[in-house]
């Protein structure tokens, strides 16, 4: 009996053709956006490495390709996003400095 593998081949081509498409979508847009979004808002430069899904798309196609809901982040910037999604908070943490973040914070607020 002869075994065919059409359906081996279609996953391996449908699969090597979404990767294909977003490694290249992934690496025009880091091109077009170097720079880490968040250490440019804490007014640092890095070299942005990771294209993150402002809205974490769970699997939905249209969230995932709209390019509007892409953002270009560093590693660490990427992994406290990550970190942020696990434990559902919002604004934490501090700057270099030690100062906290969020501006409501009595630290920040003028005695
Ligand atoms: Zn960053």
């Amino acid at each position: 009996m002869q075994r065919i593998s059409w359906r081996e081949d279609k996953t391996k081509v449908a699969s090597r053709g979404y990767g294909g498409k977003w490694q290249r979508l992934r690496l025009a847009f880091l091109k077009k956006n170097p720079l880490c979004v968040y250490c440019e808002r804490q007014g640092k430069v890095t070299e942005a490495k990771v294209v993150d899904h402002i809205v974490p798309h769970q699997g939905d196609q249209k969230l995932f390709w709209d390019q509007k809901n892409w953002q270009a982040l560093c590693k660490s910037c990427h992994s406290s996003v990550k970190q942020r999604e696990e434990t559902g908070s919002l604004q934490k943490g501090c700057d270099v400095n030690g100062i906290p973040l969020d501006p409501n914070h009595h630290w920040n607020k003028k005695v």
